[in-house]
């Protein structure tokens, strides 16, 4: 795994979009306004791409001044849902951006029903009635032009008569559609006579049973960013070739100012699908747990897993916006959170797979408190007293009875530092009948107090461990990458992204033990385990019972030792 690029820190560059938006803002283009939208379908829960959608839309208008608009394009009511349109306004907001109105496309049916009438009226539009079958056929290919529909030059009469009946009803799915008349013969396959409406019997999830017919995407876009007099349409690359359909329908319906669409590279990243598609299979068929599980590139997903809002905005800060695809490596996100938490995540210590260690000369039954920083990055943290006592758990993989080279940790001799506290040496390694490691014996140097020996001497290797008497049983939940390969969908023609999901995603340990302190812990709140990683207090938990999500590891040796086989 690369690293992330460090030089991509420092104030975000003036990227293409923002230039072109401060040339228009200069040259008084729309009045001199500014008006964007972050239009997502509310088919499914927004994804760490949109979180890049979003921060540029908002994030352009708020620089500069302008306006920037929330729309549902919900006009497809067969895959849409008010849970998620619920969902998407939720994240938004938790991203960090409100906004100055929101619109819902189906807003504007009657709207844009009146537009395609004058679009008939005009003689840009006509009622076909070639099944969908014949108009795939009809329409060629990119290499061959298409051919006209024998319905093509219906009077416009008639189309006014058929496009009234198709809304009143009249005609089953399928019988009809109403289509731009531009060019069959268009080398660009979008102008090939577009489809405008289709007949779709469904119930829309905010206008009912009212309409059976539908406006598609690429005619009710142009027009919504008009209806609402958005000045700049910021949409992915894929969109490009769409974009001469964007202004034709602009040019024939909209008279005066109209928005620009510019293109920008979406965002993908290794070890991930991001198609929202893909991302309801995951759910649907349990994959995972839900759209918020915390392995899932969705904003909820994220959330839970203990990522901050400030984390994906800096993320999308880094990596910019540009016309070029490209694939950036999740370890960028990664260190974009790592770098948070470090600032402001308090420091614990919790045992993830503990072994008993025992010192046989401390008074048994005494308790003694001993300082620990709360976060060495941040002065105004403070320290806490942390229970030490004679029975102790530290990290199984912290100890080796036979140690190997360079093992600087625990082993039988061997002195050691628990963190804040006293050097121990292990004297004895106590086993059960199967030959298992049950408990460490071990002294402890009552001079060391505080974790520095008065004669100079030293240790190699300093350890975090938690008091058996007061420690606190929780869960916690580790995770890996939910794909074992960088490009999950590029398996070729036959390959399915499920085939590639990584059997080891998730690993549950329930034996694990936390300082007392974490008692009070409550859902969000984020923690440094030392030398662990960053965690996060999951909704799972219930009093007494507290679940944790490990949201990254930290990027130091510990990491990569305690992935052992
Ligand atoms: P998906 O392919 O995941 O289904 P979509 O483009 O169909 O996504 P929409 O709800 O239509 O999803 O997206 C809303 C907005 O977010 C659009 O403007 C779209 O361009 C943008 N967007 C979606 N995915 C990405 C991405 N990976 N990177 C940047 N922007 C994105
Ligand atoms: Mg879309």
């Amino acid at each position: 795994m690369s690293e992330p690029d460090e030089s991509a820190k420092g104030p975000a560059p003036v990227d293409f979009i923002r230039q072109i938006v401060d040339g228009d803002l200069a040259a008084q283009k729309h009045g001199g306004r500014l008006a964007t939208r972050f239009p997502p379908e509310p088919n499914g829960y927004l994804h760490i791409g949109h979180a890049k959608s979003i921060c540029l839309n908002f994030g352009v208008a708020r620089e500069r001044g302008g306006v920037c608009h929330l729309r549902f394009d919900d006009t497809n009511p067969t895959k849409e849902d008010i849970e998620y349109v619920e969902a998407i306004e939720k994240d938004v907001r938790w991203l960090g951006f409100t906004w100055d109105a929101m619109f819902y496309a189906s807003d504007y049916f009657e709207k844009l029903y009146a537009c395609a009438v004058t679009l008939i009226e005009k003689g840009k539009a006509y009622v076909d009635s070639l099944s969908a079958e014949e108009i795939r056929a009809y329409r060629g290919t990119l290499t061959e032009p298409g051919t006209n529909s024998p319905y093509r030059d219906r009077s416009i009469d008639e189309n006014l008569d058929l496009f009234a009946r198709m809304r009143a009803g009249e005609f089953p799915d399928g019988a009809h559609v109403l289509r731009a008349k531009i060019d069959m013969a268009s080398p660009n396959m979008n102008l090939r006579d577009p489809a405008l409406y289709r007949i779709r019997r469904a119930t829309h999830h905010r206008t009912g049973d009212a309409w059976c017919i539908y406006p598609m995407y690429d005619y009710a876009h142009p027009l919504s960013d008009a209806f609402e007099r958005i000045t700049h349409s910021l949409c992915t690359l894929e969109f490009e070739a769409h974009r001469p359909l964007y202004d034709w329908c602009l040019e024939h319906l909209v008279a005066g100012e109209r928005p620009q669409q510019i293109e920008f590279a979406r965002l993908n990243l290794n070890y991930t699908v991001m198609s929202k598609r893909k991302l309801l299979q995951l759910v649907q068929q349990r994959y995972v747990s839900g759209w918020d599980d915390p392995r899932m590139p969705t904003i909820s997903g994220l959330r839970r897993r203990g990522y901050t809002p400030e984390s994906i905005r800096d993320f999308c800060a880094r990596i910019g916006v540009a016309k070029k695809e490209n694939v950036i490596d999740v370890a960028q996100l990664e260190h974009s959170i790592r770098e948070d938490l470090n600032k402001r995540a308090p420091r614990v210590m919790a045992v993830l797979h503990p072994l008993k260690v025992v010192l046989t000369n401390y008074p048994e039954g005494e308790v003694e408190y001993v300082d620990v920083i709360n976060n060495p990055e941040d002065a105004s943290a403070g320290t806490r007293k942390v229970p030490f006592s004679r029975v102790l758990y530290i990290e199984q993989d912290d100890f080796r009875e036979v140690p190997p080279k360079k093992f600087f940790r625990l082993s039988p001799g061997k002195e050691v530092r628990l963190r804040c506290a006293y050097f121990i040496t292990c004297t004895e390694v106590v086993k059960n009948d199967a030959g298992e490691i049950v408990e460490l014996r071990c002294t402890y140097d009552p001079a060391t107090r505080g974790g520095d020996a008065p004669d100079g001497r030293r240790v190699k290797a300093t350890m975090h461990w938690v008091s058996a008497a007061h420690a606190l049983p929780v869960e916690v939940r580790l995770y890996d990458r939910l794909f074992s390969v960088e490009d999950p969908e590029g398996g070729g023609p036959g390959a399915n992204f499920l085939d590639v999901l990584n059997p080891q995603s998730l690993d549950v340990l329930k034996g694990a033990l936390a300082e007392p302190s974490l008692a009070e812990a409550k859902v969000l709140d984020r923690f440094q385990f030392e030398r662990l990683g960053y965690f996060c207090v999951d909704a799972d938990s219930t009093p007494g019972a507290l679940v944790f999500n490990r949201t990254v590891s930290l990027r130091d040796t510990w990491a990569k030792i305690e992935q052992r086989a």
